[in-house]
Protein backbone atom coordinates (compact mmCIF):
# COMPACT_ATOMS: atom_id res chain seq x y z
CA UNK A 1 0.00 0.00 0.00
CA UNK A 2 1.85 3.01 -0.81
CA UNK A 3 0.23 6.75 -0.94
CA UNK A 4 -0.02 8.23 -4.41
CA UNK A 5 2.88 11.07 -5.42
CA UNK A 6 3.19 13.89 -3.63
CA UNK A 7 5.90 16.74 -2.92
CA UNK A 8 7.10 16.83 0.29
CA UNK A 9 8.02 19.87 1.85
CA UNK A 10 9.90 20.11 5.78
CA UNK A 11 9.54 24.02 5.99
CA UNK A 12 11.88 25.98 9.06
CA UNK A 13 9.53 28.75 9.94
CA UNK A 14 5.53 29.08 10.69
CA UNK A 15 5.80 32.15 8.19
CA UNK A 16 7.11 29.36 5.26
CA UNK A 17 4.56 26.61 6.13
CA UNK A 18 1.65 29.23 5.97
CA UNK A 19 3.23 30.29 2.83
CA UNK A 20 3.17 26.61 1.53
CA UNK A 21 -0.32 26.23 2.54
CA UNK A 22 -1.60 29.39 0.96
CA UNK A 23 0.45 28.81 -2.21
CA UNK A 24 -0.88 25.27 -2.58
CA UNK A 25 -4.41 25.41 -0.71
CA UNK A 26 -6.87 22.73 -1.09
CA UNK A 27 -4.13 20.25 -2.40
CA UNK A 28 -1.82 20.92 0.68
CA UNK A 29 -1.78 19.32 3.60
CA UNK A 30 0.26 19.42 6.89
CA UNK A 31 1.86 16.63 8.79
CA UNK A 32 2.61 16.62 12.32
CA UNK A 33 3.06 12.88 14.14
CA UNK A 34 1.56 11.32 10.84
CA UNK A 35 -0.35 8.60 12.52
CA UNK A 36 -3.69 9.36 11.36
CA UNK A 37 -2.79 11.10 8.00
CA UNK A 38 -0.13 8.53 6.22
CA UNK A 39 -2.79 5.50 6.82
CA UNK A 40 -5.61 7.33 5.16
CA UNK A 41 -2.70 8.28 2.23
CA UNK A 42 -1.84 4.76 2.13
CA UNK A 43 -5.39 3.85 1.52
CA UNK A 44 -6.00 6.64 -0.83
CA UNK A 45 -8.47 7.77 1.22
CA UNK A 46 -6.13 11.45 1.30
CA UNK A 47 -4.69 12.05 -1.92
CA UNK A 48 -2.98 15.60 -1.02
CA UNK A 49 -0.51 16.68 -3.73
CA UNK A 50 1.58 18.63 -1.25
CA UNK A 51 2.55 17.57 2.12
CA UNK A 52 4.10 20.23 4.92
CA UNK A 53 5.84 18.83 7.16
CA UNK A 54 5.66 20.39 10.66
CA UNK A 55 8.32 18.83 12.63
CA UNK A 56 10.88 21.15 11.84
CA UNK A 57 8.88 24.58 12.61
CA UNK A 58 10.17 26.20 16.21
CA UNK A 59 7.89 26.94 19.19
CA UNK A 60 5.08 24.38 17.98
CA UNK A 61 6.05 21.37 21.02
CA UNK A 62 6.24 22.22 24.78
CA UNK A 63 4.25 22.83 27.77
CA UNK A 64 4.13 25.89 29.70
CA UNK A 65 1.98 27.43 32.45
CA UNK A 66 0.67 31.04 31.00
CA UNK A 67 -1.17 33.49 32.83
CA UNK A 68 -3.59 31.17 34.73
CA UNK A 69 -3.87 28.31 32.24
CA UNK A 70 -1.45 25.39 30.77
CA UNK A 71 -0.35 26.12 26.65
CA UNK A 72 1.01 23.03 25.25
CA UNK A 73 2.11 23.36 21.49
CA UNK A 74 0.30 21.60 19.12
CA UNK A 75 3.17 19.37 18.03
CA UNK A 76 3.38 18.33 21.72
CA UNK A 77 3.54 14.57 21.68
CA UNK A 78 0.96 12.55 23.51
CA UNK A 79 3.98 10.44 25.32
CA UNK A 80 5.79 14.34 26.12
CA UNK A 81 2.04 14.74 27.94
CA UNK A 82 1.88 11.41 29.78
CA UNK A 83 5.20 11.89 31.48
CA UNK A 84 4.66 15.87 31.92
CA UNK A 85 5.33 16.45 35.54
CA UNK A 86 3.78 19.61 35.90
CA UNK A 87 0.52 18.21 34.45
CA UNK A 88 0.52 15.52 37.20
CA UNK A 89 0.73 18.23 39.27
CA UNK A 90 -1.43 21.02 37.82
CA UNK A 91 -3.93 18.42 35.94
CA UNK A 92 -3.27 14.63 36.24
CA UNK A 93 -6.24 14.26 33.59
CA UNK A 94 -4.29 15.01 31.00
CA UNK A 95 -0.98 12.44 31.54
CA UNK A 96 -4.20 9.85 32.65
CA UNK A 97 -5.65 10.28 29.19
CA UNK A 98 -2.68 10.29 26.91
CA UNK A 99 -1.22 7.59 28.27
CA UNK A 100 -4.89 5.79 27.73
CA UNK A 101 -4.28 6.48 23.73
CA UNK A 102 -2.75 3.60 21.06
CA UNK A 103 0.86 1.99 22.39
CA UNK A 104 3.76 3.31 22.96
CA UNK A 105 4.61 3.67 18.76
CA UNK A 106 1.08 5.97 18.57
CA UNK A 107 2.07 8.21 21.93
CA UNK A 108 5.51 8.76 20.33
CA UNK A 109 4.54 9.95 17.23
CA UNK A 110 0.86 10.85 17.49
CA UNK A 111 0.23 15.03 18.72
CA UNK A 112 -2.16 16.55 20.44
CA UNK A 113 -3.03 18.95 17.90
CA UNK A 114 -3.21 16.50 15.28
CA UNK A 115 -5.70 14.25 17.24
CA UNK A 116 -8.01 17.34 17.90
CA UNK A 117 -7.50 18.62 13.59
CA UNK A 118 -8.12 15.12 12.89
CA UNK A 119 -11.50 15.04 15.09
CA UNK A 120 -12.08 11.44 14.84
CA UNK A 121 -15.60 10.90 16.52
CA UNK A 122 -13.63 8.60 18.76
CA UNK A 123 -10.63 10.41 19.87
CA UNK A 124 -9.86 11.02 23.53
CA UNK A 125 -8.24 14.46 23.19
CA UNK A 126 -11.17 16.14 21.83
CA UNK A 127 -13.34 14.74 24.79
CA UNK A 128 -11.34 15.77 27.40
CA UNK A 129 -10.05 19.19 26.47
CA UNK A 130 -13.80 19.93 25.87
CA UNK A 131 -14.35 19.25 29.66
CA UNK A 132 -11.76 21.27 30.34
CA UNK A 133 -12.83 23.93 28.40
CA UNK A 134 -9.66 24.44 26.50
CA UNK A 135 -9.39 26.83 23.50
CA UNK A 136 -6.88 26.54 20.71
CA UNK A 137 -4.86 29.23 19.04
CA UNK A 138 -4.66 28.78 15.22
CA UNK A 139 -2.26 30.72 12.74
CA UNK A 140 -3.12 32.28 9.52
CA UNK A 141 -1.30 34.78 6.98
CA UNK A 142 -3.60 37.43 8.79
CA UNK A 143 -2.68 36.38 12.26
CA UNK A 144 -3.47 34.53 14.96
CA UNK A 145 -7.48 33.18 16.11
CA UNK A 146 -8.93 31.61 18.98
CA UNK A 147 -11.28 29.01 19.18
CA UNK A 148 -12.79 26.92 21.25
CA UNK A 149 -12.66 23.03 20.81
CA UNK A 150 -17.16 23.01 19.86
CA UNK A 151 -16.10 25.75 17.36
CA UNK A 152 -12.96 23.49 15.99
CA UNK A 153 -14.45 19.74 15.60
CA UNK A 154 -17.58 20.29 13.20
CA UNK A 155 -18.12 17.10 12.30
CA UNK A 156 -16.66 13.36 12.21
CA UNK A 157 -12.68 14.17 10.68
CA UNK A 158 -14.04 17.81 10.13
CA UNK A 159 -12.29 20.86 11.64
CA UNK A 160 -13.48 24.33 10.91
CA UNK A 161 -9.48 25.41 9.88
CA UNK A 162 -9.07 27.62 6.38
CA UNK A 163 -6.77 25.47 4.14
CA UNK A 164 -3.95 27.95 5.00
CA UNK A 165 -4.45 27.88 8.85
CA UNK A 166 -2.24 25.82 11.38
CA UNK A 167 -3.04 24.90 15.09
CA UNK A 168 -0.48 26.06 17.02
CA UNK A 169 -1.12 25.41 20.59
CA UNK A 170 -4.33 23.89 22.93
CA UNK A 171 -5.28 26.58 26.20
CA UNK A 172 -6.39 24.86 29.17
CA UNK A 173 -7.19 27.23 32.05
CA UNK A 174 -6.08 25.40 35.61
CA UNK A 175 -8.92 25.33 37.89
CA UNK A 176 -8.99 26.61 41.13
CA UNK A 177 -8.92 24.37 44.88
CA UNK A 178 -12.16 22.39 44.84
CA UNK A 179 -12.14 20.80 41.35
CA UNK A 180 -11.67 17.49 40.14
CA UNK A 181 -11.63 15.70 36.55
CA UNK A 182 -10.85 12.49 35.18
CA UNK A 183 -11.15 10.70 31.88
CA UNK A 184 -12.56 6.99 31.49
CA UNK A 185 -12.51 4.52 28.41
CA UNK A 186 -13.74 1.33 27.20
CA UNK A 187 -10.98 0.96 24.37
CA UNK A 188 -11.26 -1.38 21.26
CA UNK A 189 -9.17 -4.03 22.39
CA UNK A 190 -7.03 -3.72 19.24
CA UNK A 191 -6.61 -0.04 18.60
CA UNK A 192 -7.17 1.34 22.11
CA UNK A 193 -9.38 4.07 20.34
CA UNK A 194 -12.54 4.69 22.61
CA UNK A 195 -15.97 2.56 21.96
CA UNK A 196 -17.18 5.14 24.32
CA UNK A 197 -14.95 7.40 26.57
CA UNK A 198 -15.96 9.79 29.38
CA UNK A 199 -14.38 13.61 30.64
CA UNK A 200 -15.98 14.62 33.70
CA UNK A 201 -14.63 18.17 35.27
CA UNK A 202 -16.61 19.19 38.41
CA UNK A 203 -16.38 22.46 40.35
CA UNK A 204 -17.52 22.30 44.51
CA UNK A 205 -18.61 25.32 46.22
CA UNK A 206 -17.57 25.96 49.65
CA UNK A 207 -20.00 23.60 51.25
CA UNK A 208 -19.05 20.69 48.38
CA UNK A 209 -22.07 21.52 46.23
CA UNK A 210 -21.74 21.14 42.22
CA UNK A 211 -21.30 24.03 41.14
CA UNK A 212 -20.42 23.77 37.47
CA UNK A 213 -20.12 20.52 35.99
CA UNK A 214 -18.96 19.90 32.34
CA UNK A 215 -19.14 16.39 31.23
CA UNK A 216 -18.29 15.42 27.56
CA UNK A 217 -18.34 12.04 25.74
CA UNK A 218 -16.43 10.69 22.69
CA UNK A 219 -17.20 7.76 20.44
CA UNK A 220 -21.13 8.12 21.15
CA UNK A 221 -22.29 10.73 18.07
CA UNK A 222 -20.29 11.67 14.76
CA UNK A 223 -18.29 14.11 17.00
CA UNK A 224 -17.71 14.92 20.27
CA UNK A 225 -20.88 16.04 22.81
CA UNK A 226 -21.17 17.96 25.90
CA UNK A 227 -23.55 15.39 27.92
CA UNK A 228 -25.69 18.23 28.63
CA UNK A 229 -28.20 16.28 31.24
CA UNK A 230 -25.55 15.29 32.97
CA UNK A 231 -24.38 18.26 33.46
CA UNK A 232 -27.62 19.82 34.21
CA UNK A 233 -28.68 17.05 37.07
CA UNK A 234 -25.39 17.86 39.09
CA UNK A 235 -25.40 21.01 39.07
CA UNK A 236 -26.42 22.21 42.67
CA UNK A 237 -26.24 18.70 43.85
CA UNK A 238 -23.68 16.91 46.14
CA UNK A 239 -21.82 14.51 44.11
CA UNK A 240 -22.76 11.65 46.74
CA UNK A 241 -22.84 8.74 45.32
CA UNK A 242 -26.39 8.35 44.27
CA UNK A 243 -25.81 11.65 42.35
CA UNK A 244 -23.80 10.70 40.34
CA UNK A 245 -25.60 7.14 39.30
CA UNK A 246 -28.69 8.86 38.54
CA UNK A 247 -26.81 12.07 36.60
CA UNK A 248 -24.62 9.47 34.58
CA UNK A 249 -27.33 7.42 33.51
CA UNK A 250 -28.38 10.31 31.37
CA UNK A 251 -25.33 10.72 29.22
CA UNK A 252 -26.70 9.62 26.05
CA UNK A 253 -29.94 11.57 26.14
CA UNK A 254 -30.17 14.35 23.59
CA UNK A 255 -27.17 12.32 21.64
CA UNK A 256 -28.08 10.86 18.12
CA UNK A 257 -26.01 7.50 18.94
CA UNK A 258 -24.17 5.86 16.29
CA UNK A 259 -24.21 2.24 16.43
CA UNK A 260 -21.02 0.37 14.75
CA UNK A 261 -19.10 -2.16 14.30
CA UNK A 262 -17.71 -2.22 18.03
CA UNK A 263 -21.20 -2.54 19.59
CA UNK A 264 -25.16 -1.46 18.19
CA UNK A 265 -26.51 2.26 20.04
CA UNK A 266 -28.24 0.31 22.55
CA UNK A 267 -25.38 -1.27 24.17
CA UNK A 268 -22.91 1.63 23.62
CA UNK A 269 -25.74 4.06 25.41
CA UNK A 270 -25.60 1.75 28.66
CA UNK A 271 -21.31 1.59 28.27
CA UNK A 272 -21.85 5.43 28.07
CA UNK A 273 -23.41 5.57 31.59
CA UNK A 274 -21.38 3.13 33.48
CA UNK A 275 -18.48 5.16 32.02
CA UNK A 276 -19.57 7.93 32.86
CA UNK A 277 -20.26 7.33 36.56
CA UNK A 278 -16.62 5.96 37.02
CA UNK A 279 -15.14 9.21 35.60
CA UNK A 280 -17.82 11.45 37.96
CA UNK A 281 -16.80 9.62 40.48
CA UNK A 282 -12.83 9.65 39.83
CA UNK A 283 -13.36 13.72 39.13
CA UNK A 284 -15.69 14.40 42.56
CA UNK A 285 -13.27 12.41 44.67
CA UNK A 286 -10.33 14.49 43.33
CA UNK A 287 -12.44 17.78 43.74
CA UNK A 288 -13.01 16.79 47.32
CA UNK A 289 -9.32 16.17 47.88
CA UNK A 290 -7.80 20.03 46.13
C1 LIG B 1 -2.89 2.12 15.85
C2 LIG B 1 -3.42 3.46 16.26
C3 LIG B 1 -4.09 3.57 17.46
C4 LIG B 1 -4.60 4.80 17.86
N1 LIG B 1 -5.27 4.87 19.05
C5 LIG B 1 -5.80 6.05 19.44
C6 LIG B 1 -6.49 6.17 20.68
O1 LIG B 1 -6.60 5.21 21.47
N2 LIG B 1 -7.03 7.37 21.00
C7 LIG B 1 -6.89 8.46 20.20
O2 LIG B 1 -7.39 9.54 20.53
N3 LIG B 1 -6.19 8.41 19.03
C8 LIG B 1 -5.66 7.24 18.65
N4 LIG B 1 -4.94 7.18 17.47
C9 LIG B 1 -4.75 8.41 16.68
C10 LIG B 1 -3.49 9.13 17.16
O3 LIG B 1 -3.78 9.75 18.40
C11 LIG B 1 -3.01 10.21 16.18
O4 LIG B 1 -1.79 10.62 16.68
C12 LIG B 1 -3.85 11.44 16.02
O5 LIG B 1 -5.18 11.16 15.65
C13 LIG B 1 -3.32 12.34 14.90
O6 LIG B 1 -2.20 13.01 15.33
P1 LIG B 1 -0.91 13.13 14.43
O7 LIG B 1 -0.02 14.10 15.08
O8 LIG B 1 -0.39 11.77 14.15
O9 LIG B 1 -1.52 13.82 13.10
P2 LIG B 1 -1.26 13.52 11.57
O10 LIG B 1 -1.58 12.12 11.23
O11 LIG B 1 0.08 14.02 11.16
O12 LIG B 1 -2.37 14.50 10.95
C14 LIG B 1 -3.74 14.20 11.11
C15 LIG B 1 -4.58 15.31 10.49
O13 LIG B 1 -4.47 16.52 11.23
C16 LIG B 1 -3.93 17.58 10.43
N5 LIG B 1 -2.99 18.29 11.31
C17 LIG B 1 -2.01 17.72 12.07
N6 LIG B 1 -1.40 18.68 12.78
C18 LIG B 1 -2.00 19.85 12.47
C19 LIG B 1 -1.81 21.18 12.90
N7 LIG B 1 -0.87 21.52 13.81
N8 LIG B 1 -2.59 22.16 12.36
C20 LIG B 1 -3.55 21.85 11.46
N9 LIG B 1 -3.79 20.58 11.03
C21 LIG B 1 -3.01 19.61 11.53
C22 LIG B 1 -3.26 16.90 9.26
O14 LIG B 1 -3.25 17.73 8.11
C23 LIG B 1 -4.16 15.69 9.06
O15 LIG B 1 -5.31 16.05 8.35
C24 LIG B 1 -4.41 5.96 17.05
C25 LIG B 1 -3.72 5.86 15.84
C26 LIG B 1 -3.22 4.62 15.44
C27 LIG B 1 -2.45 4.53 14.16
Amino acid sequence: MYPAPFEYYAPNTIAEALSLLSQHGADAKVIAGSQSLVPLMKFRLATPAHVIDLRKVPNLTGIREEGGALVIGALTTHRTIERSETLRKKLPILPEAASAIGDPQVRNQGTIGGSLAHADPSADWPAVTTALDATVTVAGRGGERTLKISDLIVGPLTNSLNVDEILVSVRIPIPGAKSGSAYEKEPHPASRFAIVGVAAALQLDGKGVVQQARVAVTGLGSKVTRAGYVEQALTGKAPDPAALKAAAARTAEGIEVRGDNLGSAAYKTHLASVIAERALRRAAARAVER
